[in-house]
């Protein structure tokens, strides 16, 4: 209605510009003055056309992108200090001697379990909705059953979103899916190649073990027990040249993550210590270009998800043995004080985490079984 009235308005105007114009024509034959007098008639008509469709469409348009990006901007800034997912690499120590490992066995400890669990508290009291075990070899700790009581703790104490597990898949056992199956969201296995001569070298191996007949078990098991099946790769100097597909389309698991060989000084080189057995990994590093030929080579695989050294720098929430977040922005871990003694709002200010770069590399996905569209 207000519109249609400014319509007639800037009409009147007009036409009593033109009015104007005639007379002002008829009585002095002025060309110059009647143009004058005629074109700020006619730049009337449009200011107001142009004040109607402002006032209409563009205005509430602008108004709402604008609104929409604060809210986004202060959501995002509300999340920045919640521990929103937590890797918790629990122990170190591994049965196998990969040669890029970035977290190796400089100590052999472990809380105690009930210390473990107080942590975890902790962490749900902050936010946290997300927890991946880690290590090191999870399973090695009390032959699973360590880690397998934590999953029980995270899904079925504390109603955890998403609790996941990453392993090399060398100790596990189908007792292990028997008694803990049902509390895990995501398994993860590790394997950067299809040939074991590949996986030899890389340190990928341990006596006794055929890692990619296990890689199969567990693959099994996973489907038996309905737990989501993952595989984390690492591309290094042994294997950035080989092509994965046909594993990788076999196995079908719901996510392949695949990294490129990260070197973090004082965990896999620069200052490690020989005696600890601790590896360097400098020979194993692949340029830009070598990461992107394997990507290229896997770009057909819709469940790859890539993360060069640029994204794993500072977006993951790491917990070390301790419960001590550890800072990895000056390209070393530089451990905060334990979430144990400071609690963990003091401990996530010294972290280096960057929520917006675990937002951008898709740290938030569909992580549980509930959220999966997979059909059992
Ligand atoms: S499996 Fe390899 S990369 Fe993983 S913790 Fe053990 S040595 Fe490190």
């Amino acid at each position: 209605m207000k519109s249609l009235a400014f319509l007639v308005l800037t009409l009147g105007v007009y036409c009593y510009s033109k009015k104007i114009i005639y007379s002002v024509d008829k009585m002095s034959k002025n060309i110059l003055m009647t143009e004058g007098l005629y074109l700020p008639a006619v730049s009337w008509l449009f200011i107001g056309i142009l004040i109607v469709l402002l006032k209409k469409k563009l205005l509430p348009a602008l108004s709402k992108t604008l609104h929409s990006k604060k809210r986004l901007e202060s959501s995002t800034a509300g999340e920045a200090n919640i521990p929103l997912s937590v890797n918790y690499h629990f122990t170190r120590k591994c049965n196998y001697e990969c040669k890029f490992c970035f977290h190796q066995a400089k100590t052999s400890y472990h809380l105690p379990l009930e210390e473990a669990k107080r942590g975890i508290v902790m962490l749900v009291e902050a936010g946290m909705k997300k927890i991946n075990f880690s290590g090191g070899e999870p399973f090695i700790v009390e032959r699973g059953r360590y880690v397998g009581e934590l999953v029980r703790f995270c899904k079925h104490d504390l109603g955890m979103e998403s609790v996941t597990l990453v392993s090399n898949g060398s100790l596990i056992r189908e007792s292990w899916f028997r008694e803990y199956g049902s509390y895990l969201d995501i398994m993860a296995i590790s394997c950067d190649s299809s040939e074991p001569e590949t996986l030899k070298e890389i340190g990928r191996y341990a006596k006794r073990t055929e890692h990619l007949k296990q890689l199969q078990l567990i693959h099994d098991m996973c489907a038996k027990y309905e737990i989501l099946f993952k595989i984390n790769t690492v591309v290094c100097s042994a294997n950035w040249h080989e092509d994965l597909s046909e594993m990788i389309e076999t196995l079908d698991p719901v996510r392949w993550k695949v990294f490129q060989c990260l070197l973090i000084e004082g965990e896999n080189c620069g200052d490690i210590d020989p005696a600890k057995k601790m590896r360097d990994a400098t020979d194993q590093v692949v340029t830009d270009e070598q990461f992107q030929h394997f990507l290229n080579t896997h770009k057909h695989i819709q469940c790859l998800v890539p993360e060069s050294n640029l994204a794993m720098r500072n977006s993951y929430l790491i917990l070390d043995e301790y419960m001590r977040f550890l800072n990895n922005t000056n390209g070393r871990k530089e451990p905060t004080k334990s979430i144990l003694d400071i609690g963990v709002e003091g401990a996530m200010k010294g972290s280096g985490f960057d929520h917006r770069e675990f937002i951008n590399r898709g740290g938030k996905y569909k992580w549980s079984k509930k959220s999966s569209e997979m059909e059992w």
